[in-house]
């Protein structure tokens, strides 16, 4: 599975809508403070299933929503989309059938997050077992948010051990184990 495309719209300051393309290899994002980089990652792992609106640095999850600016005003939604390459067919079953994966998370205000994959409406759930089983998902430790190498040297050896399994793929497994034991 590769990533192809990021698709923002009223996304914290990505207001109007912006695309960026995920080319083969390495990918830059420069510019001075405050024009957006860390937001762009936020948007990436926000589509992916994140919950905890602190790790999106906000006390609520419409915080993502644009707040409004001085000429602006604020949105009432927000929408991320992500285009998946899935031509090597390494999906997990139940997405695996298509060459082309978008995943699309949209949240408005007082009415929460919806997911679709492809123009399917699917739960949260689904869209975080996707990239749980390919440990690529918004807790990996693929995407590194600022000041997080400083807390993995500090943190306790559970923490520490969430962190291997996220790495090793196989927290997808324990969900689902956690998950059975609750039926
Ligand atoms: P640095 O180089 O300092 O790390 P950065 O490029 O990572 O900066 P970000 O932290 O991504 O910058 O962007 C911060 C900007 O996003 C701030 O100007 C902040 O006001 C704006 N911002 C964050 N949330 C929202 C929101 N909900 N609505 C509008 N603007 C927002
Ligand atoms: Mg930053």
């Amino acid at each position: 599975m590769r990533f192809s495309k990021l698709r923002l719209n009223g996304f914290k300051s990505f207001v109007d809508p912006t695309e960026l393309l995920i080319a083969d290899g390495l990918t830059g994002v420069v510019g001075p403070n405050g024009c957006g980089k860390s937001n762009l990652l936020e948007a990436l792992r926000w589509v992916m299933g994140e919950t905890r609106a602190k790790s999106m640095r906000g006390s609520g999850m419409e915080d993502v929503i644009f707040a409004g600016a001085a000429s602006r005003p604020a949105r009432n939604f927000a929408e991320v989309s992500l285009h998946i390459d899935n031509s090597e067919r390494l999906a997990p079953a139940g997405f695996n059938d298509l060459d082309n994966l978008e995943i699309i998370r949209r949240i408005t205000r007082d009415a929460g997050s919806a997911y679709k994959t492809n123009g399917k409406d699917v739960r949260a759930r689904d869209v975080q077992m996707l990239f749980a089983d390919a440990s690529t998902g918004a807790h990996s430790p693929a995407l590194v948010r600022q000041g997080q190498i400083s807390e993995l040297i500090n943190a306790r050896p559970k923490a520490r051990r969430r962190i291997l399994e996220e790495a090793a793929g196989i927290s997808g497994l324990y969900q689902r184990r956690h998950e059975a034991e609750l039926k």
